[in-house]
């Protein structure tokens, strides 16, 4: 059992931190959020993801985790202390190390324990474990010796309880073999399989995974365009192409393409930070471009089969930028919403979860539902966004029975074409035959 303190209680903090308790481990959250900090005292989750709250309230009342606003008690006593801080992208598209610094500072001064082992979880550019060090070595109130290690975070949001169980690898890069090993001990219990390194791989393997997988989304995505031309269906030819196993089945759903958090914003920093380092990577800058296109690619088929959305009533469905999440960062919905406004639609967003934080980025510009059926009444198009449980079984005759006009755009493929057909409605997805 280890004293482990984790510096940031947002997606990737609070998902580690509950799982370390839930093996035994005694941790302390720390977050400069004090409200947020007094919302997860009482067990509530201050985010949406499956599980995670059972999980907190259980480790909360065996007294295994606990929460502060205060630097100085949340690290004075940690063996470990893991940093999982937000790095959001700079305007010119880096990842943005201001909070990381605040925190070393803060874990500089409040340190007293020798051989802590001070862990970069956040998603940071290779070489900012060196930085860390450097900036925590001149805030430190005595002489104390420390080890650096980083362990970057591959969770998925909406299945990250599952992931922190069973992810296909955790990746230790230190310089220090005592930070080696006490990692590798405090991750086997996960029986994941483990890969050490030294710390600058691990801190771009991160970076270049999900730049990787931005890639193979992009790629299918321009493929599928390709396919509305040529009559083909993407699902086909992805389902040919995946069963290589040298390419694999998974990220190559076609759709309108990749949002969140982390896959735009790292594969941005890695495409500014290559050229910064005159290594230019034109084949992620490609990526990004197509992802912006794909992005507006329902208002485009829309835009092509009414001409003139004005006073149309639009249903947005599903704003979160994946199922079983309420996060809203860099989701399609918001700039289909924002495009459709400027286009004088008159839109109403559904989402189970996430209205709260859209309402952050869209504010009055568009109405807002919890209710599917709601969102489609008297619309005269549907745009599916999110493919959330709900949306991918609704009964296919909602359309025609609620909707003014059932023109249903779907953007992520939930329905099979054989299944559309049987139904009065007119279907457009994403690399396959549109439905009249
Ligand atoms: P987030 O914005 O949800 O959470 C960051 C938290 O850190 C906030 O609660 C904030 O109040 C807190 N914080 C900021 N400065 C602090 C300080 N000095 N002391 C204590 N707390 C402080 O961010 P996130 O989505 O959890 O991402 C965190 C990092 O993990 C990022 O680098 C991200 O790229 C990476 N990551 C995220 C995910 C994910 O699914 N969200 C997955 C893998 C990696």
């Amino acid at each position: 059992m280890n004293k482990i303190t984790i510096a940031g209680t947002g997606y990737a903090g609070l998902v580690t931190g509950v799982c370390l308790a839930e093996i035994g481990h005694s941790v302390i959250c720390v977050d400069k959020e004090s409200p947020k900090v007094e919302i997860l005292k009482k067990g509530i989750s201050t985010i949406y993801e499956p599980g995670l709250e059972e999980m907190l309230k259980r480790n909360l009342e065996a007294g295994r985790i606990s929460f502060t606003a205060s630097s100085s008690e949340g690290y004075k006593d940690a063996e470990i202390i893991i940093i999982t801080v937000g790095t959001p992208k700079t305007i010119d598209g880096l990842l943005d190390l201001q909070y990381i610094n605040q925190v070393s500072i803060e874990i500089g001064q409040s340190i007293v324990r020798p051989d802590v082992i001070i862990v970069t979880k956040s998603t940071v550019p290779a070489g900012t474990s060196e930085k860390i060090k450097g900036w925590i070595k001149s805030n430190l109130s005595q002489q104390l010796n420390f080890h650096m290690a980083a362990n970057p975070e591959f969770l998925r949001q909406g299945s990250a309880i599952y992931d922190m169980f069973h992810g296909d690898r955790i990746i230790i890069g230190s310089e220090s073999e005592y930070a080696l090993n006490c990692l590798e001990d405090l991750y086997k219990p996960f029986g994941i399989p483990i890969m050490k390194t030294d710390t600058s791989s691990a801190e771009l393997i991160k970076v270049a995974a999900n730049a990787f997988l931005a890639l193979k989304i992009s790629y299918v995505n321009v493929l599928s365009n390709y396919c509305e031309q040529i009559g083909g269906n993407i699902e086909d030819v992805a389902a040919g192409m995946g069963m290589d196993n040298r390419i694999g089945l998974s990220f190559l759903n076609a759709g309108i393409g990749f949002g969140g958090s982390c896959l735009p914003k790292d594969t941005e920093a890695l495409v500014n930070m290559a050229k910064k380092a005159g290594e230019p990577n034109k084949l992620l800058e490609e990526a990004l471009h197509i992802n912006r296109r794909q992005e507006l690619r329902l208002f485009q088929k829309a835009k092509t089969r009414f001409s003139n959305l004005k006073g149309k009533r639009v249903a947005i469905l599903g704003i979160a930028y994946k199922p079983d999440t309420d996060d809203v960062r860099e989701s399609a919905a918001i700039k289909l919403a924002r495009q459709l406004v400027q286009d004088e639609a008159s839109v109403i967003a559904f989402d189970p979860v996430s209205i709260e934080n859209a309402k952050v980025e869209l504010g009055e510009l568009i109405s807002y539902t919890n209710s599917l059926n709601e969102a489609l009444k008297g619309a005269e198009l549907a745009l599916i966004v999110t493919d959330w449980e709900e949306i991918k079984t609704i009964n296919l005759n909602t359309f025609s029975e609620l909707m003014k006009q059932p023109v249903v755009f779907d953007g992520r493929n939930c329905f099979q074409l054989d299944i559309v057909e049987k139904y009065p409605i007119e279907y457009h997805s994403i690399g396959r035959p549109s439905i009249f």
